[in-house]
């Protein structure tokens, strides 16, 4: 097989050929490395490529005399999964040489069914942010169209995936940031519902969203990643036995499914672009045999500003540890301990980080936490109770994933209430638990469109398969148009 050929299969196609002997773990691995070296000069979705690390655990399972589930397929990693000897920055000045001494559990996992990493990915700074820019590290670029933002904060992830630089990627997801950039980027990107992955390694954004999820080609290789992320985790109290299997969809229609479509995240504040794309896959899935439903979100609109309250609040309390004396950078010269907590920390975060944290503790400050943090809290629970009386109607919900395509680098920085609006699709499933995917729909201007999937937590099955009709109905075929690089 050429390697032109080789990075085409999906992860599916890949492991059922490496089982039969087609090709090596070691010739699959090197077509990666060879498209990331050719191509991520321009995209930058890599802070770092572990070519050698990547290549002795190719040798290693073709050595082997069974071959793992997913042995042999090489990922990208989101730098906010700690990986033990492997540098892990959160892409942040703070953790610029910080070389944990363990790996999260949802690495541990995939590795022993046999998963390599390619490397790990660029992201917002502890992941805070919708475009990748916030990087201490420099953005990523959009394979689609190099001048224009992949989406964030798993910005790195979803261009590595769709730039053939990996197979499949990891990315998390606190208020959008797989599902975001994967339709950004016209990937797939699931997030899990919240508990299902253990979030042990994962660095702490605002631990009562975070969730770790895949990031692919297709809805099937979701799934086959998903089966081996889940699971209890004694180390995260939080995290759940996954009650069934986790299936690969099968191919077929959408007979029998009432979808409802969000009456409050279609039309305003969604740009006509984008809603053309999501009316006519509404059409196509109708088309599929789909029952199309209106639903309503009535509290949808206070999401974005109960999660600008409630993640900042969490990240405030989890970013304390960053302190010049557990962690990564310590600034020197200080003269007293005060001063090197100051030094350190106003050297080490960027602007973002910094303007979470004074947020999230403005709002937890006594005289401020009934009125801000309280409030919020209690519209978390309106929004959790919206969700269930319209899965009272429906068997899952859609939205378009983000209000608009991928917008130009550099547009949105000025102006923080613009970017966050980004996520204002996805932000109110992250409040409420619940597992949502992102499929590509279409195109408008030659960008991707995703289509953003919601079901009733523990419900991936449902999710997936119907997700995998929608992939059939839509027909999405187009790969970006990377330029020959010589
Ligand atoms: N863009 C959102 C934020 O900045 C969500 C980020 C995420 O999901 N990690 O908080």
């Amino acid at each position: 097989m050429t390697v032109a050929g080789l990075i085409e299969l999906n992860a599916l196609e890949a492991a059922e050929r490496l089982q039969n002997g087609e090709f090596s773990a070691v010739e699959l691995v090197e077509a990666y490395l060879g498209q990331i070296r050719r191509h991520d000069p321009a995209i930058l979705a890599y802070l770092r490529v572990s070519e050698e690390n990547a290549r002795l655990e190719a040798e290693a399972i073709d050595a082997a005399p069974d071959r793992p589930p997913l042995g042999g397929l090489p990922a990208a990693v989101k730098d906010v999964l700690v990986t033990e000897g492997i540098v892990t920055t959160c892409a942040s000045r703070m953790l610029e040489n910080y070389r944990p001494i363990y790996t999260a559990t949802c690495i541990r996992q995939m590795r022993r069914a046999g998963m390599i990493i390619l490397g790990k990915t660029n992201m917002d700074e502890f992941a805070m942010g919708s475009s990748t820019e916030n990087s201490a590290f420099g953005p990523t670029h959009n394979p689609w169209d190099l001048d224009r933002v992949p989406g964030g904060s798993s910005g790195g992830s979803a261009a590595a995936v769709a730039a053939r630089e990996a197979l499949w990627a990891l990315g998390s997801d606190t208020g959008g940031s797989i599902r975001q950039p994967a339709a950004f980027c016209g990937v797939v990107g699931l997030k899990p519902t919240y508990g299902s992955v253990s979030r042990y390694g994962l660095v702490a954004f605002a631990s009562s969203f975070d969730q770790v999820g895949p990031i692919t080609r297709t809805v099937s290789d979701a799934a086959l990643m998903l089966r081996h992320l889940v699971g209890k985790d004694p180390r995260d109290s939080t995290s759940i036995a996954y009650p069934k299997e986790i299936l690969i969809p099968e191919d077929r229609d959408l007979s029998g499914l009432r979808i409802g479509v969000i009456r409050e995240l279609v039309g305003e504040g969604i740009d006509a672009g984008v809603m053309a794309v999501f009316d006519q896959t509404v059409k196509n899935l109708a088309i599929a045999g789909a029952e199309i439903v209106e639903s309503s979100l009535p509290h949808a609109e206070y999401a974005l500003p109960a999660y600008y309250i409630l993640a900042p609040a969490e990240a405030s309390a989890n970013l304390a540890r960053f302190d010049g004396v557990r962690y990564g950078l310590r600034a020197a010269g200080a003269a007293g301990i005060t001063e090197m907590y100051e030094t350190t920390r106003s050297r080490g975060f960027g602007d973002e980080v910094k303007r979470r944290i004074m947020l999230g503790t403005y709002a937890l400050s006594s005289g401020y936490y009934d009125a801000y943090y309280g409030r919020s809290q209690k519209v978390r629970t309106l929004i959790v109770e919206d969700f269930q009386k319209a899965f009272g109607a429906a068997d899952l919900l859609i939205s378009p994933t983000a209000p608009t395509t991928a917008f130009r680098l550099g547009e949105k920085t000025g102006d923080p209430l613009t970017m966050y609006m980004s996520d204002i699709c996805t932000i109110p499933v992250n409040l409420a638990g619940l597992p949502a995917i992102s499929i590509p729909a279409g195109l408008s201007d030659g960008l991707p469109v995703g289509l953003q999937i919601i079901g009733p937590a523990f419900s991936e099955n449902r999710l997936l398969a119907a997700a995998r009709g929608a992939e059939l109905a839509i027909g999405f075929d187009a790969a970006p148009p990377l330029g020959e690089v010589s």
